[in-house]
């Protein structure tokens, strides 16, 4: 089976041809998040440049799902990680795939297919980055990511006889989240709040061989905080919602969901009070590029000197949370649980099967 992946999308795609496949310079990844930046990558399959209405150009690069999967698990985590986490991200990765692949079939509902195309996914089965699912061609790949895959050939998640929307992200701060608080209100019986205290670590060992270079720049990914002064928050978000909420006097979340993340949130402003969500999208209202995850509690603080009211963010996790927590998959793998326990644990009642 053969997967349709966008790599990006320029005003003029500069790429090479070589022995084995092709080389795109500037890839962004990361967009819109606090690892945002370019890289040059290399892949394998062949690639189509396709010139869009608009005169931007989209790079495609069409392979087999396998192959997908080799570079997908060495760039979601580090292709050096405990074996069993890899084999476990090629399960959830291949699951996440195939069901991409199914909603552009040709026999899909147009329902399925309007909602790939709405995320400007026109051509194409996933995108490269962290929107769909990581993808930065071979460079990150090595054997161990490779035997991975081979490892656990054409094996899905299934719940009811369905392949399961195997959500996943990379801490989930103690507690992982229910689909409902971040997507649409709908039940799924194996994503739901689970309690995580595997990846409460620090372990410099298992984080080195598990996280790739750029996501090692985050360290404070279980617990963090974020300051700002009432104009910096004013001015964040303007820029970001594109209102002038006034001066902001408080942020009241007004639902949390089972692990704690906010899903409706409250700005009250002089100029204005509005109340937004979900998660993703307070957390880019409230940072430059993304806050860490949506749950935090909010203190206010008056600096008497500077004349200045403070908001204080105290936060747990780092992405949505909801389904597997990829560090504490991690630490779960390096304390000796295989690949099917990982998958248990973060999507219960699930069983792992072959595709067809
Ligand atoms: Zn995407
Ligand atoms: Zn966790």
């Amino acid at each position: 089976m053969n997967i349709r992946v966008g790599i990006l999308t320029a005003p003029l795609i500069q790429y090479e041809l070589t022995d084995n496949g092709f080389t795109i310079r500037n890839v962004r990844i990361g967009i819109g998040f606090h690892w945002d930046r370019c890289e040059d990558q290399s892949f394998h399959g062949e690639i189509t440049i396709r010139n869009n209405n608009d005169g931007t150009q989209t790079a495609v690069n069409t392979l087999d799902v396998e192959d997908y999967l080799c570079s997908v698990i060495s760039s979601e985590m580090n292709s050096n990680s405990p074996i069993e986490l890899l084999k476990a991200h090629a399960v959830i990765s291949r699951s996440w795939a195939i069901r991409a692949i199914e909603a552009n079939h040709i026999n899909a509902t147009n329902i399925k297919k309007q909602l790939y195309e709405s995320n400007g996914h026109i051509g194409f089965d996933v995108c490269a980055d962290d929107h769909c699912q990581r993808y930065e061609g071979t460079k990150r790949m090595n054997n161990k990511a490779i035997e991975a895959v081979r490892q656990t050939q054409h094996q899905v998640l299934m719940y009811n006889n369905t392949i399961c929307d195997t959500r996943y992200h990379k801490c989930c701060g103690g507690k992982t989240e229910d689909f409902a608080t971040c997507w649409e209100d709908i039940h799924l019986p194996y994503l739901t709040s689970v309690d995580c205290t595997y990846c409460n670590t620090q372990n410099k060992q298992l984080l080195t061989s598990a996280l790739n270079d750029y996501d090692q720049e985050t360290n404070d990914f279980h617990d963090w905080t974020v300051t700002y002064s009432q104009q910096e928050l004013n001015q964040i978000v303007k820029q970001k919602s594109g209102i002038d909420f006034g001066n902001i006097s408080d942020l009241i979340p007004l639902k949390r969901g089972l692990s704690g993340r906010i899903y409706q949130l409250q700005i009250v402003g002089t100029q204005r009070t509005e109340t937004v969500g979900k998660e993703l999208k307070i957390r880019r209202l409230l940072s430059l590029t993304c806050l860490y995850s949506s749950w935090f509690d909010v203190k206010k603080q008056f600096n008497t000197k500077e004349n200045q009211l403070y908001f204080i963010l105290h936060g747990h996790g780092w992405g949505h949370g909801v389904g597997l927590c990829q560090i504490g998959a991690a630490a779960m793998a390096a304390q000796g649980a295989d690949y099917k326990q990982i998958l248990n644990f973060y999507y219960p009642n699930t069983t792992v099967q072959q595709y067809k």
